[in-house]
């Protein structure tokens, strides 16, 4: 089954100039979106993680669906407000100003291994952002699993190079 075919290119979105991947259409289709899930799972069996963390937003269906598939809890990495009570935060650079991913304080007690989960790995920032976050946060980090990758951007390469990336569409 080819994944990729249910991808559809936007260009100029969200800014012009952009070539934005849309994953909705593959969402939209059942057997190709348990294909995605079924080979998140392989990852999942290969990192053998705890906990799945998932990144607003689009972080949040993949991570969510895989949790549920697997039996693991997940936990909701956000932007910044969004989270109630006592949270802890990391700011990142973007490429105009800072950003901020939050996670509950707590939600990571006892050191679990945490499985990062997003839709899509461009630059590396929000990844990387993220696995930051989770060691602040006292989780174990394991790895990180993503529908798709645009690989020119290098976006790996930010990431924690001991922990395994896995993408099941990469964007050469
Ligand atoms: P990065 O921080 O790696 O540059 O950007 C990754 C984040 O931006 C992810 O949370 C992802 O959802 C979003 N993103 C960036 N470009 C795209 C794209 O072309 N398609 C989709 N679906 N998400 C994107």
């Amino acid at each position: 089954m080819d994944l990729r075919q249910l991808v559809r290119d936007v260009p100029d979105f969200p800014k012009p100039g952009i070539l934005f991947r849309d994953l909705t259409p593959l969402m939209r289709d059942p057997r190709s979106w348990q294909e995605v899930i079924r080979q998140l799972e392989e990852v999942c069996e290969r990192l053998q993680p705890d906990l799945i963390v998932g990144i607003e937003s689009r972080g949040f269906i993949v991570g969510m669906a895989l949790a549920t598939q697997v039996a693991l809890g997940f936990v909701p990495v956000r932007k910044p407000g969004k989270l109630p009570g006592s949270v802890t935060g990391v700011d990142y650079a973007l490429e105009y100003g800072t950003d901020r991913l939050e996670i509950i304080s707590d939600a990571l007690e006892g050191g679990p291994r945490v499985m990062v989960v997003d839709d899509l790995l461009a630059t590396g920032g929000t990844a990387a952002a993220c696995a930051e976050l989770v060691e602040a946060a006292g989780g174990k980090l394991c790895g990180f699993g993503f529908v798709a990758e645009l690989a020119a951007l290098e976006g790996r390469r930010r990431l924690p190079e001991e922990h395994p990336v896995e993408s099941l569409i990469i964007y050469t």
